[in-house]
């Protein structure tokens, strides 16, 4: 028994290491790896006490102190401090690290690579942007723009967003044309509001060259139309969005059906819209309907307000299809629209049936003594939300 327990001990490392070696086919490697074993050691501890952060912490902190050189521990040791949200500590341990005259290249761009992310983490959004600038040309370069892209928008700094935009875009990571048309639409929105509207209009240019079918430039270049008076060119614009996003016509319904009414268009625009109704019934075209009806005489072969909107309530049967209904003239026979009122109505009001919990917001159908969502008690009103 002790015999087979002593070649068990030396047998296992043994079939450990030929197996660790075997994954290093490569022999001129292995004197290298070997140097770097500890490393490999350290690196699956990191991840092994990944749920055990404290005692990490102080595992690392004792084994950098024993052998300061060893860059890996480091790393393992910002990432840590960075996870627990001690920032401070993350960036020393990482300045530290680039501090080093020792450090190759590739370590030192992970050690700035992780700086910037202490930084974002951090909310020092200057600070972050500078240190992924950094970044240029090393093997982090991709993966910086990208950080530099959402931390521009996230500043709505859009000239340098689309910049960068088009430079990840340049150097074949895929395409980020409709990213930059949005940075141009908020472009031309901001010069607009500033009152520059040369500056507006040349955005929204560079937007729609940018890219041509994106839905945005198209509505904001109808909208720009429409106010200065050109409505066959928004109901142009319109008509060219409806070609390659017809499923977008709610979101601009009204102001189509202004634009065809003023350029003359209403007939066209009432076929349009009554055959999206079909295919997708919304309230927004309801109400497009009512304005188109106000604008053409009633064609006999076409439902009435009262009828579409029972139609849309009975295929979706939503609070504003219920107030459609009942803004349409109601006839005594109509009990399949009162039902579906009622329906709705019903609907509704289930949402606002409930208790919410003063606390943290928990909403339930029934009254709690104690918050199954923060645990605290007595937080419940005695009354529903809707009499709140
Ligand atoms: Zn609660």
């Amino acid at each position: 028994m002790e015999f087979d327990l002593q070649w068990l001990l030396i047998g296992l490392p043994i079939a450990f290491g030929l197996g660790w070696i075997a994954s290093r086919l490569d022999i001129g490697q292995w004197k290298r790896a070997q140097r770097e074993a500890p490393k490999a050691y350290f690196q699956g501890l990191n991840l092994l006490l990944n749920e055990q952060h404290d005692k990490a912490i102080d595992a690392f902190i004792e084994a950098v102190q024993r052998d300061p050189d060893t860059a890996e521990l480091h790393f393992a040791l910002g990432n840590l401090f960075r996870r627990r949200g001690e920032f401070e500590r993350a960036v020393r341990v990482h300045q530290h690290l680039l501090q080093r005259a020792d450090l190759g290249a590739a370590d030192r761009a992970r050690a700035q690579h992780a700086l910037a992310q202490d930084y974002v983490k951090a909310g020092l959004l200057d600070r972050a942007e500078a240190a992924y600038r950094e970044l240029e040309g090393t093997a982090f370069d991709i993966e910086a723009r990208l950080a530099r892209l959402s931390l521009a928008e996230r500043s709505r700094d859009w000239r340098t967003a689309a910049e960068m935009a088009g430079r990840l875009e340049a150097s074949g990571t895929g395409s980020y044309a409709n990213r930059i048309a949005h940075h141009w639409c908020e472009l031309s929105l901001q010069a607009g509001d500033a009152g520059d509207d040369a500056a507006a209009a040349e955005a929204l240019r560079n937007a729609r060259a940018t890219a041509p079918h994106a839905p945005r430039p198209l509505i904001l270049a109808a909208r720009r139309a429409a106010k200065a008076g050109d409505a066959a060119a928004a109901f142009n614009l319109y008509g060219e969005l409806l070609q390659h996003a017809p499923e977008l016509l709610p979101l601009v319904a009204s102001d189509y059906a202004g634009a065809a009414i003023a350029a003359g268009q209403a007939a066209a625009a009432r076929t349009t819209v009554l055959r999206r109704l079909e295919q997708q019934p919304s309230v927004d075209l309801l109400h497009a309907m009512r304005l188109l009806d106000g604008a053409t005489p009633a064609a006999g072969d076409v439902p009435d307000a009262a009828e579409r909107a029972q139609r849309l309530l009975h295929a979706q049967p939503t609070l504003s299809a219920a107030l459609a209904v009942l803004d349409a003239p109601l006839h005594a026979a109509d009990e399949q629209a009162l039902r579906d009122v009622r329906e709705a109505v019903a609907r509704g009001a289930r949402a606002l049936q409930r208790y919410r919990c003063a606390a943290c917001g928990f909403e339930a159908p029934q009254h709690f003594w104690q918050c199954p969502g923060c645990l605290s008690w007595d937080t419940f009103p005695p009354r529903r939300v809707e009499e709140l």
